[in-house]
């Protein structure tokens, strides 16, 4: 026993971290520390557990609810460290925790929410609700502890628990695997040019290339990787058709290149154990499991707000690739416009149409810039200012910020973690060290933005494309929500409400990124400082909306691909390469323009599963975003005091502290319609 506790004693992540706002000590921790650590932050989460289920008093808030939300703490801690290394600075070794530890914490949920004599308090409070003298956010939490117990199959008979603890394990496992071949598959490739592969590219992706293939060995050559930003910009501007082929194939064949790393057969597994587990738990298809508890409710509301979206969608869609194809010909090619080449033709005709293109624009968009602008936001919306602070971190690209509001007061640590490199999963991503809440006093939370932007060349300023920035403040957005949380109980905040609400603060936030204040002020150019030319603004802001076409379709395809998946009532026997086929036959998918994220390598629905039937939340937050930023418009003012205030105390503020549509309508006045939505991706005709 005391080489065990000796052991304890020497694992940071165990120990009372004296650091700087209570940060991790990176600096200190192994990953051979994780393992012991899980183990012992799960024996104790669990006894915190038995204890309250074994309490003899009858049940109380305070003696069950409560208990449950203060315990776990450890537990917390060691999974947010491991999750955020996992995430944005793996390694072999995290990697094989991360498969040992995902059952385990999956089993460790099971023992949690299939635990019938807990359910019983839980089942017992909440049929005495109203008399139980709760104030409303206790209620929430009360009702919210009995919906998630029901919905994980707590009030079910012995062996319909016992298969629905070992779906989830398996689930689990699944999902870790699945986000690994996808890293592997991307790690695994890079298509290595020589100078004169490079035609057509700007000098911002030659520096990209050239400090990429520098990062693999790959000295005086050029590398352009599976990450998006380097793909999309090679397919934007390589006028090799070959190449544009090779690397797009490369790109979309992720997880689908036979061998150790295929997701297919997992995808199969993963799609038919959720079906079941559905059944068990009294629905009819996943799907309609998901839905049940999310804004939509059901699949129906879902899909009729997508179908309205993809038939105009797929109409303007159409009408670009007449355009484009009118540009090839025009050049005197002899081809019918593939997929690998609508990107390339995009942006010529966004030049010809616009006089704009993207390396004109991408000097004014500087990382470090856009940081600032996001910040200038939050403080002109509600107060907020961001000081950097020198802290140690698990990467030298990570840096950190202390978040203060108007008063002064801390309100938080923001860490922003900008850069692609090879141990980073690919995507952007909002993630948290630690959680805001007051149960156990004030707790302060400590947020990150975990993105994949270009790395520049040593000496060189890292620049963004508009894309780029808009997905910076989109992450910012969902962090302010981490941020900003003001709620009592940890299981209600900040991020913690349905997938189809949880993009709202964040695509809500992308707006404020084409204020025009905003742009003028940060779109500075990287080696004059020169603001952008007002008519070179302008013309940016018409753009808009082109593209929008290739854009929803692109989006739209995944969220009905991903409903229907998950609508199977049964899956066995699943070829998922001949269902990704099939459905988009059936939803007329136009042949040049491929899924955003192919099944294979679709980490919104496996890698985790977060998304699962759920990819539709997106297009389900922007009704709402677009509907938002309207109750800024309609004042005049982008940064009105009065609707901010009311943005952050039923929004950015509240957590899950009330139903989402009440939460917005107490925002709002009113639920919103879809029209702001078609008009922002100009799909109606808005002069009509
Ligand atoms: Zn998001």
């Amino acid at each position: 026993m005391s080489r065990a506790r000796t052991a304890d004693i020497q694992n940071p992540l165990l120990a009372d971290w004296k650091t700087a706002f209570g940060l991790p000590p990176f600096g200190t921790i192994k990953s051979e520390q994780f393992r012991p650590a899980f183990d012992r932050a799960l024996a104790a989460h669990r006894a915190e557990i038995d204890a309250v289920a074994a309490d003899a008093a009858a049940p109380t808030f305070g003696n069950t609810i409560e208990a449950l939300e203060r315990g776990g703490r450890e537990l917390d801690r060691v999974s947010n460290v491991f999750f955020v290394l996992a995430g944005a600075d793996t390694s072999d070794a995290i990697e094989a925790v991360e498969r040992e530890i995902s059952p385990l914490l999956a089993r460790h949920n099971n023992a949690f929410y299939l635990n019938r004599t807990l359910y019983a308090r839980i089942a017992d409070l909440f049929a005495r609700r109203d008399s139980l003298g709760l104030n409303a956010e206790q209620a929430r939490v009360l009702e919210r502890y009995h919906t998630r117990f029901v919905r994980a199959g707590a009030a079910l008979d012995k062996a319909a628990q016992d298969r629905l603890a070992a779906l989830n394990e398996r689930l689990a496992s699944l999902g870790t695997q699945f986000g690994q071949n996808v890293l592997a598959d991307e790690k695994g490739y890079a298509l290595i040019l020589e100078e004169a592969d490079l035609t057509g590219l700007p000098d911002f992706a030659r520096a990209a290339a050239r400090a990429a293939a520098e990062e693999r060995g790959h000295e005086g050559k050029y590398a352009i990787t599976l990450a998006r930003s380097s793909c999309e910009t090679f397919l934007q501007f390589s006028s090799r058709r070959d190449l544009r082929e090779k690397i797009f194939q490369a790109w979309i064949k992720r997880g689908e290149n036979g061998g150790a790393t295929d997701n297919r057969a997992l995808i199969a597994e993963m799609v038919s154990l959720r079906a079941e587990r559905a059944k068990l738990l009294g629905f009819e298809t996943f799907a309609d499991y998901r839905l049940d508890d999310q804004m939509a409710k059901t699949p129906a509301n879902a899909r009729k707000l997508l179908d309205e979206v993809w038939t105009r969608a797929r109409a303007k869609a159409r009408a670009e690739r007449d355009a484009l194809q009118t540009v090839v010909a025009e050049e005197g090619g002899n081809f019918a416009l593939a997929p690998w080449d609508w990107r390339y033709y995009a942006e010529k005709l966004r030049k010809a149409r616009y006089d704009l293109d993207e390396a004109e624009i991408k000097p004014y968009f500087q990382l470090d810039k856009m940081v600032e602008a996001a910040f200038e936001t939050a403080r002109r919306l509600f107060g907020l200012t961001f000081m950097p602070v020198n802290v140690s971190l698990y990467h030298p690209d990570a840096r950190a910020y202390e978040v203060k509001d108007a008063s002064g007061r801390h309100v938080a640590l923001f860490v922003g973690d900008y850069f692609a490199r090879p141990s980073k999963h690919s995507g952007a991503w909002m993630t948290s060290l630690r959680d805001q809440e007051k149960l156990a006093g004030e707790v302060t939370p400590i947020v990150l933005n975990v993105c994949n932007f270009t790395k520049p060349a040593a000496g060189e300023p890292a620049l963004l494309s508009f894309d780029d920035a808009r997905t910076l403040f989109h992450e910012f957005g969902h962090a302010l929500h981490g941020m900003l949380s003001n709620v009592t109980y940890p299981l209600i905040a900040g991020t913690a409400v349905p997938s189809d609400f949880v993009e709202l603060p964040s695509q809500l936030y992308e707006h404020w990124l084409e204020v025009p204040e905003i742009l003028e002020k940060y779109a500075r150019h990287a080696k004059t400082g020169a603001p952008m030319p007002k008519p070179l603004l302008g013309r940016l802001l018409a753009t808009r909306t082109y593209g929008q076409g290739f854009a929803t379709v692109e989006y739209t395809a995944c969220a009905l691909v991903d409903l229907d998946l998950h609508g199977l009532a049964k899956a066995d026997g699943l070829d998922v390469a001949d269902f990704e086929k099939r459905d988009l036959e059936r939803i007329d998918m136009p042949a040049e323009i491929v899924m955003r994220h192919r099944l294979p390598h679709f980490q919104h629905l496996f890698s985790g599963g977060g998304y699962a039937a759920g990819y539709y939340s997106y297009m389900w937050s922007e009704v709402l975003d677009a509907d938002a930023f309207e109750a800024f418009e309609e004042t005049g003012n982008a940064f009105d005091p009065a609707t901010a205030k009311r943005l952050r105390d039923y929004i950015y503020g509240a957590g899950n502290l009330r139903d989402p549509a009440e939460a917005y309508t107490a925002f709002r006045g009113r639920l919103p319609a879809v029209d702001a939505l078609l008009k922002k991706r100009g799909l109606i005709d808005t002069a009509a």
